[in-house]
């Protein structure tokens, strides 16, 4: 087991010799410790190969395939990150796009175009860029659904999601002050018709849904709870997470969606997981724009861009234009790709999902028996029988080198698997994991107990994970 960097220090070594202070800063007694701080004691050296080491433990997009459903982690190109750091970007102040208009164009021209390029691409009529990630975004959608039905007077009271949804949909409208009403999904997978065309009433302010939902699947009726919802005055929201399975495909503007959001990091190639900067930027239809937050960016006949406010805005949710190195991650890549390539990466990532899906189909169950969309969603009932369950089989795999899929949701698939591959990996990566898969699936019929004990190439098998979140130090004891 690896030493803690604590447990590694020797008192007196050092690593740097910050010197003793020229003009002696006296501070204030108040400001000052009454007993030495705790910081470990070590050479440069023994904290290089500590964080090196620790680094080559962890599991990275970067080191390992990476399905994780529902959470699109493909490969993020680096010059993304060369665009994000050039000096111009990184040592701007953000007031400047403000008070100096003309010192900041070239950022101000990012957050428009960036806006412009999400229109095209969605069919919304206009974005802020503020929400710092997806659930930020839907609680802001939540809050321009609110204003758009103040505005018109109208008294409503519930938000309708698919028990399918995300967890985050009901919370953000449970936060944005409504009521959530909860529909059971059919046989198909899909939001059931019948059961929501009964609790569809004046008193619904919006309807969220999440395309391709999450178990993978696009609703085919979607035409018709769009128009049932309209003929309520319901808004309808797109939670834009999954957008990569459709890009170039459909535009949510374009079949009648009011409000949604896009989840740069995932579709537009940000390093996220580790709680890292997102950015959920909010689209909305031409009845909307002037509810959206601000400030906002527009373009004068001169080709000059200038900020600007919306004449009923529901007012800032975050500072200035929000992550804005996430903005120039996502603007570079979409230039990268292009039209063409956008299609592109939507057309592999959907079928590098189904060759997934139709090569396990005949060792895990499938609750949905039909094509998916950019991830599939398996079931281990046939292996709970032998006591192997989808836990067990998301440790096997990180014995296997690969990075679990997301398990046990959604919660309306038992014991469930969502694998998303993602159009960045190659066959080769593909038949690797498909190798793994069968390889645990065979082991849990004759040797159940191989993969329960998984994993066995990790510091830790399996830590109590609240207690390990909670108490880091009394679990590395153990
Ligand atoms: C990831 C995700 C969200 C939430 O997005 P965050 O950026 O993590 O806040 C919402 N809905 C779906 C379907 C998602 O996959």
């Amino acid at each position: 087991m690896m030493e803690l960097i604590f447990e590694k220090s020797m008192s007196g070594r050092r690593g740097v010799d910050a010197g003793t202070p020229k003009n002696n800063i006296k501070l204030g007694v108040k400001f000052s410790r009454t007993e030495d701080s705790k910081l470990p004691e070590l050479s440069e050296l023994d904290v290089v190969r500590h964080f090196t080491k620790l680094s080559r433990k962890n599991f990275s997009v970067d080191t390992h395939f990476y399905p994780l459903g529902s959470c699109t982690m493909k490969y993020n190109p680096k010059v993304n990150e060369v665009a994000a750091a050039l000096p111009g970007f990184a040592g701007l102040h953000p007031i400047t796009g403000q008070l100096m208009p003309e010192a900041a164009q070239g950022a101000l021209e990012v957050v428009y175009e960036i806006s412009s390029q999400l229109c095209e691409i969605t069919g919304m009529a206009g974005f802020t860029t503020q929400p710092y990630a997806g659930a930020h975004g839907e609680l802001t959608g939540i809050f321009i659904i609110a204003a758009y039905h103040k505005a018109k007077g109208n008294k409503k009271k519930y938000i309708i999601c698919p028990e399918a949804a995300h967890g985050t949909n009901p919370a953000s409208a449970a936060m944005g002050g409504y009521e959530v009403i909860s529909i059971p999904v059919d046989a198909e997978g899909e939001m059931d018709l019948d059961l929501f065309k009964a609790k569809m009433t004046n008193e619904v302010a919006g309807v969220m849904m999440t395309m391709p939902n999450t178990v993978g699947i696009f609703h085919k009726r979607v035409i018709k709870i769009i128009e049932i919802a309209h003929k309520f005055d319901a808004l309808m929201y797109y939670d834009g997470a999954n957008l990569n399975a459709i890009l170039g495909k459909v535009r949510p503007g374009d079949i009648g969606f009011d409000v949604m959001h896009v989840n740069l990091h995932k579709t537009f190639s940000t390093p996220h997981g580790g709680g890292g900067p997102g950015s959920g930027m909010v689209g909305v239809g031409k009845n909307l724009l002037e509810f959206l937050p601000s400030p906002c960016v527009r373009k004068n006949v001169e080709g000059k861009f200038f900020q600007c406010t919306n004449e009923n805005s529901i007012g800032p949710v975050a500072s200035f234009y929000g992550n804005f190195g996430v903005l120039l991650k996502a603007y570079t890549y979409i230039l990268m790709l292009g039209r063409e390539g956008i299609i592109d990466a939507t057309e592999m990532a959907v079928l590098n999902a189904n060759y997934v899906m139709a090569k396990l189909k005949e060792y895990y169950y499938l609750p949905y028996d039909r094509s998916c969309m950019h991830e599939c969603t398996f079931s281990a009932r046939n292996q709970v029988k032998n006591g192997v369950h989808a836990l067990d089989i998301a440790k096997a795999l990180i014995d296997r080198g690969i990075h679990p899929p997301t398990i046990y949701f959604p919660l309306v698939v038992e014991e469930a698997i969502m694998i998303e591959p993602t159009e960045t990996e190659s066959r080769e990566t593909l038949d690797e994991f498909i190798a793994a898969m069968i390889d645990i699936a065979k082991l849990a019929s004759t040797a159940p107990e191989k993969i329960k004990s998984s994993p066995n190439t990790t510091e830790i098998s399996r830590p109590d994970e609240t207690k390990a979140a909670k108490e880091v130090k009394t679990i590395c004891e153990q």
